[in-house]
């Protein structure tokens, strides 16, 4: 009975810990993220052909150049 009680006793306390330790990491994921979005923001890149500005990210690297889409690329590079 007392073994039986301990049991529980142990399965409880890593029950908690288990929920302690995914819920902190949870924050911290959080954190991480928000404060990589406070001191990293998008950078901007200006398209030549319609002066339009769009996220790196997003944006199309043709030489020296980004643009917005192939259709900018096309028109740029044949003017
Ligand atoms: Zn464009």
């Amino acid at each position: 009975m007392l073994l039986r009680l301990l049991l529980f006793f142990v399965l409880a306390c890593l029950f908690l810990l288990l929920l302690n330790l995914l819920l902190s990491w949870r924050k911290r994921q959080h954190s991480l993220r928000s404060h990589d979005h406070w001191t990293q923001p998008k950078e901007m890149v200006l398209d030549p052909q319609c002066q339009s500005y769009l996220p790196k990210s997003e944006a199309i690297l043709r030489g020296e150049h980004y643009f917005c889409s192939e259709e900018c690329v096309r028109l740029y590079l044949s003017r």
